[in-house]
């Protein structure tokens, strides 16, 4: 791959991002600042997601033993808005949106982010995500799905519960527009899925794979912004999560936390990340061109507290990365596949203290 700064495209967004490789090669020890045991209770009475307590608002949690999933008590969409519309001369343009916000925990453990649960655990969560996607297609007026996670105080999670949201609205968003506008012209021109020819390509080069099994791929994409962004895609042309059989929901559930584990392991912290999925839009039209995959954008750069920032070039001009999707798969495929806390936990006292 060039060693030289050069630009590289994003055949989904139609855009590009500028990578300047020769800047790594001042080599880097690293700052490794760990830290240590992310060290949550099992169960936090001030938490408003926990079992049992009261929510901002007044709400009462069920005593919920599974996953537990409730409308957003400070919804960004509203299922009833005035029909207003407003466009000045192209210039001033607005319409209204209707949608919902859902809030799902996905379990009552307040200490269990996806890296420390069960493979077990998060195959319930994949299947639920495919319930609540049904569920709330099928209301007419729903057209787009987006199911996302925050995670940690750096991506803005309010709350270290470990938990994601489901939007539900009446447009498709702007990036999942972008996506599906440029998935439509590469079928139009080379009568194939853009994702499922990707896939095939990364699969024969491996230098950005990071896991695979059965049925999902993890890579980072050769146009990746992130210093160690992800896209998880399904082998399969499948167009949603609700789709997959029990054979792909577990193996999307050991990717998950294979891919968690190795992110948690990378600089030994409990590792921030927004991650969501694109799936079929709603609205009853036929999407063949859509390809199920999850987008995993973390912002750290050299250690737990050194991170990305979009600022200066990228705000104004394009986004810009030193370390190429090629070093970054790399650096994730080479870490070992157990939990630090965990292999800290099985090692002897004395090696603990070290
Ligand atoms: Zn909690
Ligand atoms: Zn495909
Ligand atoms: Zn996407």
């Amino acid at each position: 791959m060039f060693d030289f700064p050069h630009r590289r495209f994003n055949p989904l967004t139609g855009e590009w991002i500028l990578v300047s490789p020769h800047r790594t090669q001042r080599p880097w020890q690293g700052q490794r600042e760990s830290s240590g045991r992310p060290d949550l209770p099992v169960y936090d009475p001030g938490c408003y997601l926990c079992p049992g307590n009261s929510r901002h608002g007044g709400r009462r949690n069920p005593a919920y033993r599974d996953i537990f999933v409730f409308d957003n008590d400070f919804p960004a969409l509203l299922p009833d808005v005035p029909a207003r519309e407003m466009d000045a001369c192209g210039l001033l343009k607005a319409d209204p949106e209707k949608g919902l916000c859902r809030v799902m925990c996905f379990s009552p453990r307040h200490d269990l982010s996806l890296p420390q649960m069960t493979p077990a655990m998060i195959q319930k969560v994949i299947a639920e995500w495919g319930r609540q996607y049904l569920e709330l297609g099928s209301l007419p007026w729903i057209n787009h799905i987006q199911i996302f996670e925050n995670k940690g105080a750096m991506m803005g999670a309010s709350n270290p519960h470990p938990h994601c949201q489901i939007w539900a609205g009446q447009s498709i968003p702007a990036e999942p527009a972008k996506e599906l506008a440029a998935c439509s012209r590469y079928m139009q021109t080379e009568s194939a899925c853009l994702l499922c020819n990707y896939l095939g390509l990364e699969l024969q080069r491996e230098e950005r794979l990071v896991m695979e099994n059965g049925s999902f791929v993890v890579v980072v994409p050769f146009w990746a912004v992130w210093p160690y962004e992800t896209l998880l895609i399904s082998r399969r042309h499948a167009a949603d999560l609700a789709e997959l059989t029990p054979d792909e929901q577990r193996d999307l559930a050991d990717i998950l936390k294979g891919l968690t584990v190795r992110y948690d392991n990378l600089f030994q912290t409990s590792f921030p990340y927004s991650m969501g999925w694109h799936q079929c839009p709603t609205d009853g039209r036929p999407y063949p061109q859509l390809h199920l995959h999850a987008h995993i954008y973390p912002p750290l750069l050299r250690s737990a507290t050194v991170r990305k920032f979009m600022v200066g070039f990228e705000m104004l001009g394009e986004p810009q990365r030193d370390i190429t999707a090629e070093a970054a798969a790399q650096q994730l495929r080479k870490l070992p596949e157990m939990h630090y806390c965990a292999a800290s936990a099985n090692a002897s006292p004395a090696e603990r203290r070290s």
